[in-house]
């Protein structure tokens, strides 16, 4: 079962002070779970956790996972003023953009990120703007389905991302005699997997490449990048995945092919963003309004500008009636937010306990991809962010958007006379 890092009780005091709707972080689950990723790829000198900064980008949190260890994959200008804000250095940083505009670039280079280019393309693009680093990566594509034991994973041949095999020979070539000298590649074949196998399988591609291109180009092959992708159980049966399995499984696949290629020097990278916050977040609602016509609803003071995914994916995210924990779930509701949209709903024919208006609702897993992904249709207002420490106290991390931050890009100067 699914378990609140919130008691009803802890709830209704927060709630004192900042008003629902509101996301809250668990700092505790947060470091425990970074320091047990750090400890199941321990087995590689350089490995290194780069948090996907796109899930939560929140300094505090930054802070939190930089204290852990981690550096920071950004994918856009502001992703790498983010990074800079928090102190993520040169190296610290991994740039994995696509589509990339000249001024992101000239930032990240300004950095001293690295840069992993989406496409032979961008290194001509990229030259114009600034120097070839000497450590630089490509992102690959291997095209096809990608299936783990029968089951297809994703559609890597269907994705824009990444580069052909043939491009990224090319790309390696160009690369070497514009100057760099030390090499990564990145690959990003399936999201959200629920499997301990993806990444060992994804890991298998490319080593594989690895050793093909360290040997067809003679080239320095100093990381590979796993990316993001590893998945976490939305649903309170799901798989959940074993990041000790994990490592240990992409450690098998290391020793047996890159160790005897001679290249038992390659760090092993990550940039997980969902495996590393999503369980460790929270939105916390109230419900105000419930209403009973061809269905049960249940209108809450949050909506699809606080939590994207149902509406978006159609995502499950577990909720719990907070205090209402051991009640039998008895009534089958749709849990919807006030935008003037049908797919505005958190849940739909979900068997939930009987809720009495004024009851606080708690939206699991929002941790990644949450509050990052608002927006403000209708004109709604995103949230605040809270964090609940270590030592049980709570701050508030970002504050919710008032009316006049909604203004804020216009300029009502012509109409005020
Ligand atoms: C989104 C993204 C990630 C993180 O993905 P998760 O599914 O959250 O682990 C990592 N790298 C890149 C390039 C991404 O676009």
């Amino acid at each position: 079962m699914k378990k609140p890092f919130v008691t009803l009780e802890q709830a209704k005091k927060i709630i004192e002070t900042y008003p629902t709707p509101f996301h809250i972080y668990d700092e505790k689950g947060i470091r425990e779970n970074a320091r047990k990723v750090n400890a199941a790829f321990s087995w590689n000198k350089g490995f290194r956790e780069y948090f996907a900064v796109k899930a939560t980008p929140t300094p505090a949190i930054l802070q939190i996972l930089k204290e852990e260890g981690c550096g920071a994959d950004c994918s856009s200008y502001t992703e790498l003023l983010l990074a800079d804000a928090v102190g993520q250095k040169g190296e610290d940083i991994m740039f994995s953009s696509n589509v990339t505009p000249a001024e992101d670039f000239i930032k990240a280079a300004e950095l001293g990120a690295i840069i992993n280019f989406d496409d032979i393309t961008h290194i001509p693009f990229f030259e114009k703007l600034a120097k070839i680093p000497e450590t630089v990566s490509c992102r690959y594509n291997p095209g096809g389905v990608f299936q783990v034991s029968n089951s297809i994973m994703d559609n890597p041949g269907d994705a824009k991302y990444g580069m052909t095999k043939e491009q990224m020979k090319e790309a390696f070539k160009l690369l070497k005699e514009k100057g760099a000298k030390h090499f990564g590649i990145h690959a990003f074949l399936a999201s959200n997997t629920k499997s301990n196998d993806y990444y060992p399988m994804l890991a298998k591609i490319i080593f594989e490449l690895a050793v093909e291109l360290k040997n067809e180009l003679d080239i320095h092959i100093a990381f590979i990048n796993l990316s993001g992708g590893v998945g976490v159980p939305y649903e309170p049966d799901e798989f959940e995945c074993d990041i000790m399995a994990i490592g240990e499984g992409v450690r098998r696949v290391y020793e047996e092919v890159l160790t005897p290629a001679g290249m038992g020097d390659v760090a092993i990278f990550t940039e997980m963003g969902r495996f590393m916050l999503a369980p460790y977040g929270a939105l916390i609602a109230t419900a105000i309004h419930e209403k009973h016509t061809y269905k049960e609803y249940i209108g809450l003071d949050a909506c699809a500008a606080n939590l994207m995914r149902p509406a978006m994916y159609g995502s499950y995210h577990h909720i719990t009636v907070l205090g209402k924990e051991n009640a039998p779930c008895d009534h089958k509701y749709d849990v919807t937010g006030g935008l003037c949209e049908n797919n505005d709903k958190f849940a739909i024919d979900r068997m939930l306990p009987k809720i009495d208006m004024g009851d606080i609702l708690y939206i699991h897993d929002t941790g990644a991809h949450g509050h990052a992904m608002g927006y403000n249709y209708n004109g709604k207002l995103r949230s605040a962010e809270l964090l609940l420490k270590e030592d049980g106290s709570v701050e508030m991390i970002r504050r919710a958007e008032t009316p006049a931050d909604y203004f804020a890009t216009l300029d009502f100067t012509g109409l005020l006379k």
